[in-house]
């Protein structure tokens, strides 16, 4: 490409929200096989609402008391449905990619995945409805219940998927979520893989695993369990609505979260390399 197709090309992805912070990214991205998106905050809204229920109110209570020390979304969900004067809750930890844990008015406290019930040595119930992200709860060693969380897809995430499909790329979704809750999204979607259950710092070893065999991979997440992935993948693609990690991380960023942008990015970046402006 031409250096003045480079500025032009730069310039028209500015227009279109798509802010490159390194020049040889517009390069680079037009020789991408796979597309890998990130779920939470990337795909969906990043915004779960609690959808089922089975905990009994007072138990309800004290998990939101417990959740109210995090600031994962799930959390922020948690506490809402639970509303205002909640318990105190002391000896909070959280553990990233499992759950949190803490003591209501002497109770031991644990909510989260599977993982975390299994620690707990709890068989718990993990019965949501298929798309529903599970919260299972462990009140002093016994199952209380589960929470049933539901994070809407953006409204242009399905359009992105086949537009990226159309120009012949493979879509892969990322998630730390069940492999239930995130195929569920994925169906919907039309995305081709769904790696599941992937711990914070698994996501770049997941991006490395697509990278096999020379395919040239974009990362696109949100995150701060996203930066390394970023940085890792041939082309990184940060929301602008994420975490300034995630955005230090990244080559590209998507000024408005809109996961349009990665279209409009790859498109720019194919008439850029031949010149077409
Ligand atoms: P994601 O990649 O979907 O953002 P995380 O890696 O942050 O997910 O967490 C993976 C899983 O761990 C969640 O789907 C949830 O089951 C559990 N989890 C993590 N943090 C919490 C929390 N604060 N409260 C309840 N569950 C949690
Ligand atoms: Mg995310």
């Amino acid at each position: 490409a031409t250096p003045t197709s480079i500025m032009v090309g730069t310039g028209r992805a500015a227009e279109l929200g798509v802010l490159f912070r390194r020049g040889d990214a517009l390069q680079a991205l037009q020789g991408v096989d796979v597309v890998a998106f990130d779920k939470t905050g990337t795909l969906t809204i990043g915004a779960p609402v609690v959808v089922s229920n089975t905990l009994r109110t007072q138990d309800l209570a004290a998990v939101a008391g417990v959740e109210a020390a995090s600031d994962h979304p799930l959390a922020n969900a948690i506490v809402t449905l639970a509303g205002r004067h909640l318990p105190l809750a002391t000896e909070v930890e959280t553990i990233p990619g499992h759950g949190v844990q803490g003591v209501v008015e002497g109770r031991r406290i644990v909510i989260g995945n599977a993982a975390m019930m299994a620690w707990e040595g709890v068989t718990a119930q993990a019965d949501v409805p298929a798309g529903q992200t599970p919260v299972m709860v462990a009140i002093d060693g016994k199952f209380a219940g589960t929470l049933g969380l539901s994070d809407a897809p953006k409204p242009t995430s399905k359009a992105t998927v086949q537009a990226m499909k159309a120009r012949g790329l493979e879509v892969v979704m990322v998630s730390g979520d069940t492999q239930e809750a995130a195929g569920a999204l994925g169906d919907d979607l039309g995305i081709d893989h769904v790696i599941a259950g992937v711990l914070p710092d698994g996501k770049v070893d997941a991006v490395k695993e697509l990278q096999t065999g020379g395919r040239k991979v974009a990362f696109v997440g949100d995150g701060i369990n996203d930066a390394p992935a970023l940085a890792v993948a041939d082309v990184g693609i940060a929301m602008g609505t994420g975490t300034d990690v995630a955005v230090e991380s990244a080559d590209v960023v998507l000024v408005s979260g809109n996961p349009a942008g990665v279209a409009h990015a790859i498109e720019v970046s194919r008439r850029t390399l031949r010149n077409i402006w």
